[in-house]
């Protein structure tokens, strides 16, 4: 996206969360700026808020579990929320959902572990959200391989400094990202970083 029409361009702290409004047209830009860094992704469609994305119907209607440039990103009632209009990695995830407090604790034995759920329900909050409205996230980044057997594991990004994924707005939507803080698998290569985030200005 060029400079003169971003409405927004800003870092997102190790750890951070931001959640913006985006009419249908805009473009969000997600940016891993050192590399091997996940950014989960909620949509909701506005202005009622309780259709969201739904993982299982954006599998269904693209018919792939990896998704990239082309690709749409759909709600419960099969609404076009997002779609990828471009994309340097190639590789994302639209199946494990976000890290949380609770899984933390049965896969970790850690308590109180602060996750992407934890970061989505402080974001979602002045648009009267809360955590029974967070739905499965799509994953900018993350790479969770499924093989052949069925077997699935979490891997290390394959997204390198400066790569990047753009959406384009389908609908009037409110989207919040979560700078993944998860350091207990290799999500992010054992090391949070910054991501750049980049919206163009409403039409
Ligand atoms: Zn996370």
């Amino acid at each position: 996206m060029t400079t003169a029409a971003l409405a927004e361009d800003f870092v997102l702290a190790p750890a951070g969360a931001v959640a913006r409004t985006l009419r249908r047209g805009q473009s969000l830009q997600i940016t891993d700026l050192e590399g091997q860094q996940v950014a989960d992704v909620i949509v909701f469609a506005l202005p009622e808020l309780s259709d969201r994305l739904w993982p299982s119907t954006t599998i269904r209607l693209n018919g792939t579990v990896y998704f990239t440039t082309g690709h749409v990103l759909y709600s419960e009632l099969s609404r076009p929320l997002l779609t990828i209009v471009e994309d340097t990695c190639g590789r994302h995830d639209m199946l494990a959902g976000s890290c949380n407090a609770e899984i933390d604790k049965v896969r970790y034995g850690v308590d109180e572990h602060r996750g992407c759920v934890e970061n989505f329900v402080e974001a979602i909050a002045p648009w009267g959200l809360a955590r029974p409205d967070v739905p499965m996230s799509f994953n900018v980044f993350m790479n969770c391989p499924v093989q052949p057997d069925g077997s699935w594991s979490i891997a290390e990004p394959a997204s390198r400094a400066g790569d990047y994924i753009t959406f384009r707005a389908e609908a009037d939507v409110l989207v919040a990202i979560s700078n993944c803080p998860q350091d207990l698998n290799p999500c992010n290569a054992g090391e949070l970083k910054p991501l750049g985030i980049a919206i163009s200005a409403a039409r």
